[in-house]
Formats: C-alpha cells, sequence, structure tokens
C-alpha cells in the first residue's frame, strides 16, 4: 500500500441529470474507508458548468484536474443544451478532458455478480462465469485516421475513413493490457483481424513483442468475429481482453450487457502513468434524474477502480467491491435490477458492510 503521507488529491467532477446523486453516495465511501491523506476537490462539467461558467469543461475545471491523481466523474447530458454549438455542449466535458489529459485506455470490467445470474440475457450458468475486463484503445484506429467523402464521376458519394495504428500506440495500450492481466488471473487475449487487416498484423506483431517482458502472463490471440461469438457462447473462458478503438468498443457493450444492468458496470480511462479518470458507463439518465432512483453503484464501482489504478490502493478497492457484492448478495437492489432500494439507501446499505 502507498504511503499516507503522500497526500492524495481525487477531483470529483459530478456533472449533470443523476450524477450528482450518484457520486454523493461514492464519496461518502470514500470517506468511509478513512484513507490518510486523502482530499477531494469538487469542479463544475458538463451542463452544470456551462450554465455557471458559460463552458462545459471550464480552465478551472481543468486546473483542477491536474492537480489531482484522478477524476471521479458522474455523468454529462442535458437536453436544454441540445441548441447549444457543438463545443459548447456537455458531452464537450468529457471528450475535452480525454484529449487533455491524455486518456488513452478505456478500462471496462464486466461480472456477475452473485444474486443477479437470472438478469442477465444469458443463461444462469453461463452468465455466474463471467468476470473479465475489457482493455479499449482510445486514441487511435478508424476513429481518428484520414477520412473524406467525395463525388465520383458518375454521381455516386463515397466515403472513406483509414485505419491506422503506429507501432508506439500499439505499444502502450498492450502495456496496460498486460499489467491489468498481472493484477488479475494471468490471462491475455488480444483480439484483432490479422487474417484480412495490416493494423491487425502490426498490432499482433507489437503484442507479442511486449509479451517477453510478461513471461507470467498467458497470451492468446483472437479474431474479433470469434471473439465476438465467444463472448455470448462461453465468457467465462475470458480474464483480460486489449483491443484496439473500434473493436473494443462495439465488444465492450456487448460484454457489458452479459452483466444485467447498467447501473452496475464502472469504468477508468487511463493516461501514461498513473492518471486516470474514473467513471459509470451510464449516462445523466434524464428520465431518473432528481428522483433519488438512480443505482450508485456503477459509480462507488468506479471509485474502487480509482483507489487500485491511480493510488495503489488494492486493498481498499477490494473493500468497496466486496461490499457491494455483499450487498447485492443479501438482496439490496435497485429499481435497474427489479429491486426497490433508493439512492441513498443502496449508500448506506455498502456503507454498513464496509
Ligand atoms: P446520456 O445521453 O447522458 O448518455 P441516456 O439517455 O443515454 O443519457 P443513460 O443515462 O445511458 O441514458 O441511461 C439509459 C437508461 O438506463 C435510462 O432509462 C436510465 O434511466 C437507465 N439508467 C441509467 N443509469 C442508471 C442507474 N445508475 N440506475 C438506474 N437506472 C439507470
Ligand atoms: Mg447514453
Amino acid at each position: 500500500e502507498k504511503q499516507a503521507e503522500n497526500d492524495m488529491r481525487i477531483a470529483v467532477f459530478a456533472g449533470d441529470g443523476i450524477g450528482p446523486e450518484v457520486t454523493e453516495q461514492a464519496v461518502r465511501v470514500l470517506e468511509k474507508l478513512d484513507l490518510p491523506g486523502l482530499e477531494l476537490v469538487e469542479g463544475d462539467v458538463g451542463g452544470a458548468a456551462y450554465y455557471k461558467h458559460g463552458h462545459p469543461l471550464p480552465a478551472e475545471t481543468l486546473d483542477v484536474a491536474r492537480s489531482a491523481q484522478a477524476i471521479l466523474f458522474g455523468a454529462v447530458g442535458d437536453f436544454s443544451c441540445d441548441h447549444l454549438e457543438r463545443h459548447l455542449r456537455p458531452e464537450q466535458a468529457i471528450l475535452g478532458l480525454r484529449k487533455e489529459l491524455g486518456l488513452f485506455a478505456n478500462l471496462r470490467p464486466a461480472q456477475v455478480f452473485a444474486g443477479l445470474e437470472d438478469l442477465t440475457t444469458l443463461r444462469p450458468e453461463v452468465a455466474s462465469k463471467i468476470d473479465l475486463l475489457i482493455v479499449r484503445e482510445l486514441n487511435g484506429d478508424v476513429y481518428f485516421g484520414e477520412k473524406g467523402m467525395r463525388r465520383l464521376e458518375d454521381g455516386r458519394r463515397q466515403g472513406w475513413d483509414m485505419m491506422s495504428y503506429a507501432e508506439d500506440e500499439v505499444r502502450r495500450i498492450a502495456q496496460v493490457g498486460f499489467k491489468a492481466a498481472m493484477g488479475r488471473s494471468k490471462k491475455l487475449c488480444s483480439v484483432d483481424k490479422a487474417n484480412v487487416l495490416e493494423t491487425s498484423q502490426l498490432w499482433r506483431d507489437v503484442v507479442i513483442e511486449v509479451a517477453k517482458e510478461y513471461p507470467e502472463v498467458e497470451l492468446t490471440h483472437m479474431y474479433v468475429d470469434n471473439a465476438a461469438m465467444q463472448l455470448v457462447k462461453n465468457p467465462g473462458q475470458f480474464d483480460v481482453i486489449v483491443t484496439g478503438n473500434l473493436f473494443g468498443d462495439i465488444l465492450s457493450d456487448q460484454a457489458s450487457m452479459c452483466v444485467g444492468s447498467i447501473g452496475l458496470l464502472a469504468s477508468a480511462s487511463l493516461a501514461e502513468g498513473t492518471y486516470g479518470l474514473y467513471e459509470p458507463i451510464h449516462g445523466s439518465a434524464p428520465d431518473i434524474a432528481g428522483k433519488g432512483l438512480a443505482n450508485p453503484m456503477a459509480t462507488i464501482l468506479s471509485a474502487a477502480m480509482l483507489l487500485r489504478h491511480s493510488l495503489g490502493l488494492e486493498a481498499a478497492a477490494a473493500r468497496i467491491e466486496a461490499a457491494v457484492a455483499k450487498t447485492l448478495a443479501d438482496g439490496i437492489k435497485g429499481g435497474d435490477l427489479g429491486g426497490t432500494a433508493g439512492t441513498r439507501e443502496i449508500g448506506d446499505a455498502v456503507l454498513e458492510r464496509l
């Protein structure tokens, strides 16, 4: 565990919709742990920031982010901002943070908690074995390659997006994948389409090269079409999956829906080193905002990831995860899981079990 005298500063950006409600519960959990040197600093993002400062990601907020070791992020999104120019919309806050802070690796764990096997779309005996982590590259691939649209001579339109990766871009995401595997059951599956794509051939070569630094990790390779099939057929075979931006976008949504509810899914976006932004994968959920109905577990689990990856506090992270698992096993469930517990009630239940 990290030394107590190092001060640990976490930026808390609650944002819009249910963001403040769910973040409040995660903050209660962090405070309950009584971690020496822990300091929480708030900042405005999204629509909330636009109305207060005229921008969804004000300079003050960026300063707070840069002064901290990590960010705990709620959600952004506000219909009343729909008429604004794109750069002023709430969603720009998260895109801006990604860019400004160099967040290039997206981590999404998916696991089926005991007692929730029946809520997934898979057979309970298949679902119960899910405990995996998808590591997705965020800054490269087809989203950021050269793109264009033109009119051909015969009048048809043609569009294109270039898929591209440079060696160093693959190397750093592979490193994140191997490190994550070292902290879990030391199995890494690299997903590509090396039978048809040059980028994937490069990807595979680099991953094999990086593997030499991690002799303890068992590395396998899988084509993305097969991976999509295996995730539904036998998800229990996976521990850590590492893949590019496009394949990761699709596979991480697919894996998350095997879990039963959006209210349980945490995520991390990491920069080089230990810096990271942690947030639930759900959005601002305007339909239930302000009603005290949102499940705060995804945000609480995001806080656990923050302690693990950015502050090196593995034991504290595991304590939070165990308390959430126990709460669910005891039958305390939010509306998203067919239960009746409200936001604060779930927060209380997790606190008791810590
Ligand atoms: P955004 O544009 O901010 O992403 P969205 O409309 O995509 O918002 P989400 O926030 O992703 O909506 O939510 C999708 C659905 O899941 C909504 O019906 C919402 O009420 C529900 N939901 C999302 N998060 C939670 C949660 N933590 N607890 C309970 N229900 C949730
Ligand atoms: Mg959404």
